[in-house]
């Protein structure tokens, strides 16, 4: 008795009784509603401790049967803290004849199993009430052990425990301890050190009725056991049950903070607030309010703790304020951004040449006049027509937009090829300028090239190149004006290709390929064309070429089978056969055999589509491009022309025969123009021809 009375109050100076004082109040918060407390009141100033312990220090000297009855009001917890105010309340409160008392503060727990036997009642409230390692005194320890009969910090868990597989079972003496002793089952099998030890003394002392005194001992562990099980079944119990508490604690304080949130007029931040919780909507503006420390704190609102708190959530409040109110600035905007999409949509198609070159929305909304009109006060009205006014400056908007588009592919080139004198946008249009776009990931996901294809362009394909206006979603190029486009649906592209939308135009991927170029010039003077022919003059030529590097510098003499290739055929072939070699010579065969040529190459695309007619060779030439559809959302990409027409019947409702070219359709100018394939023929020597 004594000695389990010392281990409940016999205590280490002020470290202790700080641990002690925590945990009485941690007691209180986490409401142990029958094991509630009077210890918080005695304890709660250092004024009135002194106070209290001064009247508490009376109260031996009261008559035994009045302190009785004063005691049998108390818990447990009460009491054994009681006992260690003061060595006169010790001594009542640890004598055999107080034990009533203690057995009367049990009885005010419900479901708490009996004290066991062999321990003292002080020993029995200090293990169930009061949460602090027994080895360390260390705070807010838990767990309890029931069938060890301790709570240990993990710190002294360490020290304090031994694991059963260090104990033999074939050694005499471990196959009791392993028997005798209790062992914890919880996270692997323990015991505690001093319960061994004390056993392994004992059991030495037993030398002449070892056999009894293990059969005792084993006994004991039993009854042990059986007792620590139903412990376990009541410390889950009230877990759970405090768990529901501190749950309702936290609603009415969440609950009582939001209605005095509401009195100050932050009606609609709270209503946010709990949409946001709703959609379980986290950013890093500020914490969600049901996060916020000072609301989810488990301890009911009162007057002077609202007081307290006021302020910081009054500046967290204007915080949701400025958050909400810019979003709804934000969204007001992107819905302006709308207007001015469509009424520049409903302009271009009334006004402008279908498929020429010109800006998107996102230019549009760069433009000054229509910024202006965009980012006016979120009081004023801003509509479609609202418009209307500033558009009439868009011809020559357009204009200079177009010109400072060109200027930046021709710097492109400048920048790339010094060599190069390049007076001015006109030579954009010269066969030797030839462009290539670094982009190969845009191209994949818009299906363009061939594998065995490099990306060559030339006026206008170049200007017209998706990738000048594409961009990919969530990888938001820091070379544009605007912020949040990647947010922005109406800038998706998904039916050309998924992943990407609208950008501000730029000539970021394009570069000007030398290679390229210089096989073009070699092609020119094969043809006996100036090197300042443009592109649609050579078109216009159509000429028809045999490679001399193929044939090691033999020229067609009638003997000889050569492959015929177009011009941009030819440019493909040098830069893939011979890696772009600038001393590459090509032939022009004979305007006579070149019909031939032509003929073949017919055949063959007939021949290779009826061999194989699901698999052609070559990719589908699709020209046309919607008008109505340009620059929106579901802008389908580049069609044939009996995918348009069905195309326009279905989305616009227009039927084949009131389609018209260059009105409903537009040419698609970023598709190069099919190429024929290469045909084997014997050509002619061309000079005999002329
Ligand atoms: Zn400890
Ligand atoms: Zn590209
Ligand atoms: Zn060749
Ligand atoms: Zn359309």
């Amino acid at each position: 008795m004594t000695k389990a009375c010392n281990e409940a109050s016999g205590q280490p100076p002020s470290k202790k009784r700080k641990a002690l004082d925590e945990s009485a109040e941690t007691a209180e918060t986490t409401k142990t509603k029958k094991a509630g407390s009077c210890s918080k009141q005695a304890g709660s100033s250092g004024v009135r401790r002194t106070q209290s312990r001064a009247k508490l220090s009376m109260l031996p000297s009261l008559s035994l049967d009045i302190l009785l009855e004063i005691f049998s009001h108390l818990f447990p917890i009460d009491l054994l803290h009681l006992a260690r105010t003061t060595k006169a309340l010790r001594n009542l409160l640890m004598r055999r004849n107080t034990t009533t008392v203690w057995k009367y503060a049990f009885t005010q727990i419900q479901g708490l199993p009996e004290c066991p036997s062999d321990m003292s009642f002080p020993a029995w409230a200090h293990l169930a009430f009061e949460p602090v390692c027994h080895n360390c005194y260390t705070s807010n320890v838990r767990n309890i052990s029931w069938i060890l009969r301790t709570r240990l910090c993990s710190r002294c868990a360490k020290i304090c425990l031994e694991d059963a597989g260090i104990f033999d079972a074939k050694n005499n003496i471990d196959k009791d301890v392993l028997e005798c002793v209790p062992f914890n089952n919880y996270c692997g099998k323990y015991c505690l050190a001093s319960d061994r030890k004390r056993f392994v003394q004992e059991l030495k002392a037993h030398k002449e009725d070892r056999q009894k005194f293990v059969e005792q001992k084993m006994a004991e562990v039993t009854t042990r056991l059986d007792h620590a099980l139903l412990c376990e079944d009541w410390s889950k119990a009230l877990a759970d049950e405090r768990a529901i508490t501190l749950q309702q604690i936290k609603d009415n304080r969440h609950n009582a903070i939001s209605e005095k949130l509401l009195q100050l007029g932050y009606g609609k931040e709270l209503d946010f607030l709990s949409d946001e919780r709703a959609d379980d909507h986290e950013h890093s503006e500020y914490v969600p309010f049901h996060k916020h420390h000072l609301v989810r704190h488990p301890r009911n609102l009162t007057d002077k703790v609202w007081d307290s708190i006021k302020d910081d959530l009054g500046e967290y409040m204007q915080k949701v304020r400025a958050y909400i109110k810019s979003k709804e600035r934000k969204e007001l905007v992107w819905k302006r951004r709308e207007c001015a999409a469509l009424a520049w949509n409903e302009y271009r198609n009334a006004k402008c040449d279908p498929g020429s070159f010109l800006p998107n929305q996102i230019d549009l909304w760069v433009w000054d006049p229509v910024r202006d009109i965009i980012e006016r006060p979120s009081e004023a009205e801003v509509t479609k027509d609202s418009f209307e006014q500033v558009f009439r400056g868009l011809p020559s908007f357009i204009e200079s937009w177009q010109r400072d588009k060109i200027t930046q592919i021709v710097h492109n080139a400048t920048d790339t090829m010094k060599w190069i004198p390049f007076p001015g946008i006109s030579d954009l249009e010269l066969a030797t300028c030839v462009f290539t776009c670094s982009n190969n990931f845009f191209h994949s996901l818009m299906r363009r090239y061939e594998d065995d294809q490099s990306c060559l362009m030339w006026f206008p394909e170049f200007v017209h190149h998706r990738c000048n206006t594409l961009t990919r979603r969530r990888y938001g190029e820091n070379d544009e004006e605007l912020q949040d486009l990647d947010s922005c649906g109406l800038l998706s592209v998904n039916s050309e290709a998924l992943g990407l939308r609208r950008r501000q135009w730029s000539a970021r991927w394009l570069f000007f390929d030398d290679k390229a170029s210089r096989t073009v010039r070699s092609i020119l003077s094969a043809c006996g064309m100036s090197q300042s022919a443009k592109v649609q003059q050579l078109d216009q030529e159509d000429p028809r070429l045999i490679c001399l590097k193929c044939s090691f510098g033999a020229k067609c003499d009638g003997e000889r089978f050569f492959s015929v290739m177009t011009w941009r055929t030819a440019v493909q072939h040098n830069l893939k056969k011979h890696f772009g070699d600038g001393q590459t010579n090509f032939q022009r065969i004979s305007s006579l055999d070149v019909d031939e040529a032509k003929r073949l190459e017919t055949a063959e695309q007939v021949r290779r589509l009826s061999a194989n007619p699901n698999r052609p060779q070559q990719p589908v030439d699709k020209p046309w491009r919607c008008t109505l559809c340009r620059d929106c959302p579901v802008e389908p990409g580049a069609l044939t022309l009996a995918e348009m027409w069905r195309h326009q019947y279905r989305r616009h409702n227009k039927l084949k025969k009131n389609l018209e070219e260059g009105v409903d359709y537009y040419r698609a100018y970023d598709r190069p123009p099919p190429q024929p394939y290469q045909v084997k023929i014997k050509p002619r020597d061309p000079t005999v021809d002329l």
